[in-house]
């Protein structure tokens, strides 16, 4: 077998981002508002909204704080309650409950993907939906936003994990009234921590930018109609959840590698993924006819597997090295909606927890060549013949 690549470790950061970090630590200047104009934080506001067609931008502390502006923003009273797709990461409902607001979960189906039998049923009974792209999976969007604009619901998108992909040739994360995107290291773009939001909506900007902590008169380093600002001066509270220039200065050379990262990251996925399907006890959901995928990692459900079948396969791929998460075999994976007990007792979302029980999530960086794809493709099938083959010969 072949040796192993470095699954874990993120690309380094693009050499131009030191220059501009040496001129900040020389200055001083890190805050976004101290500079007249042409602060880091602001450049990338524009970047990032015009590589993405979007209006307007908002770089913030991270996704879910933009997660949380996008919902306060909205204007979303006090228990509104927030559909979202049951398959997410905690920070998802934890947004919602830091905008005093309560999530609403709908089943997600075994290719990762909303029910939208579920989420049909939940609609009239919520204020508003967040749509995370879980994983960069893609739900039905032509059928959400329809569903959605029918009955004058606000459609937030939790892109923090799709960055690239497309929808009908359109930019995920563009489509709902508000797009989030995440800028933590195991997202496309690295900053640590970081996050930022999209916008057509000049009054909705306005009310983030302000609330994120644009205060007394430095949302006039904004480009977004100031009257639409003046309206809200002083009428909302500063909840400072900005971005430091630092940030933006390490973000801002990664642009330029976005598509380079998106293209790599979908061969490699799309690589492994056919040569795993081959396996009877593998299946890889493929993308939806609209979706064009930007993946960085890999999800794969097994089947015809018992639950010590499954938890023995990825103690097998571990010992060959390649570490697997089975999301709903852990006790702690913050993927598992029943691990979400700060909401109260789990809901009863059958297909959800199926799907959980059997869908691993393996890391596959774009930065990988195709022959350390191989490498990991041959664990996984190793690893799962393995554990059958014991079991074809156990029950003979
Ligand atoms: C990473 C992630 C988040 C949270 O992003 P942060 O920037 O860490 O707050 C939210 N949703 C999804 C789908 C994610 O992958």
């Amino acid at each position: 077998m072949a040796d192993l690549p470095n699954m874990h470790d993120a690309e380094p950061i693009p050499e131009a981002a030191r220059q501009e970090i040496d001129r900040l630590l020389q200055s001083g200047d890190l805050f976004r508002y101290t500079a007249p104009e042409a602060a880091p934080v602001a450049l990338l506001e524009e970047e990032f909204a015009s590589m993405l067609g979007a209006k307007f931008a908002l770089a913030v502390s991270s996704c879910s704080a933009a997660l949380f502006l996008s919902l306060k923003a909205l204007g979303l009273p006090r228990d509104a309650r927030v559909l979202i797709p049951a398959f997410t990461f905690a920070a998802v409902p934890s947004s919602i409950v830091h905008a005093d607001c309560i999530p609403v979960l709908c089943e997600v189906d075994g290719s990762y993907r909303i029910d939208m039998a579920d989420f049909e049923a939940k609609l009239d009974d919520v204020q508003a939906v967040m749509i995370s792209h879980m994983r960069g999976h893609t739900s039905d969007m032509d059928a959400i936003l329809r569903l959605a604009e029918a009955r004058g619901l606000p459609v937030i998108e939790d892109a923090a994990h799709s960055l690239g992909t497309l929808w009908n040739g359109r930019r995920i994360g563009t489509l709902g009234q508000v797009g989030c995107f995440s800028f933590q290291s195991y997202k496309m773009l690295n900053a640590g921590e970081g996050g930022i939001l999209l916008t057509d909506d000049a009054d909705l900007i306005a009310r983030a930018v302000i609330l994120s902590g644009a205060y007394e008169h430095n949302w006039k380093k904004h480009p977004v109609l100031h009257d639409a600002f003046a309206k809200w001066q002083n009428k909302l509270p500063l909840y400072n959840l900005r971005m430091s220039n630092l940030s933006a200065a390490v973000i801002r050379p990664q642009l330029a590698e976005l598509d380079r990262r998106v293209r790599d990251g979908r061969r490699n996925h799309d690589y492994v993924a056919s040569r795993i399907d081959q396996s009877p006890w593998i299946t890889v959901p493929p993308s939806l006819p609209q979706e064009e995928r930007a993946p960085d990692s890999l999800q794969f459900s097994l089947c015809d597997m018992t639950d010590s079948e499954v938890d023995a396969f990825v103690d097998t791929a571990k010992t060959m090295g390649v570490s697997i998460q089975v999301f709903g075999r852990s006790t702690d994976n913050a993927r598992a909606f029943w691990n979400w007990e700060f909401l109260g007792p789990a809901p009863d979302l059958p297909k959800t927890r199926a799907m959980l029980a059997r869908a691993c999530d393996c890391r596959l960086p774009a930065r990988l060549s195709l022959s350390d794809c191989d490498a990991v493709a041959d664990v996984i099938l190793s690893a799962v013949n393995h554990v059958m083959q014991q079991q074809v010969q156990a029950t003979a």
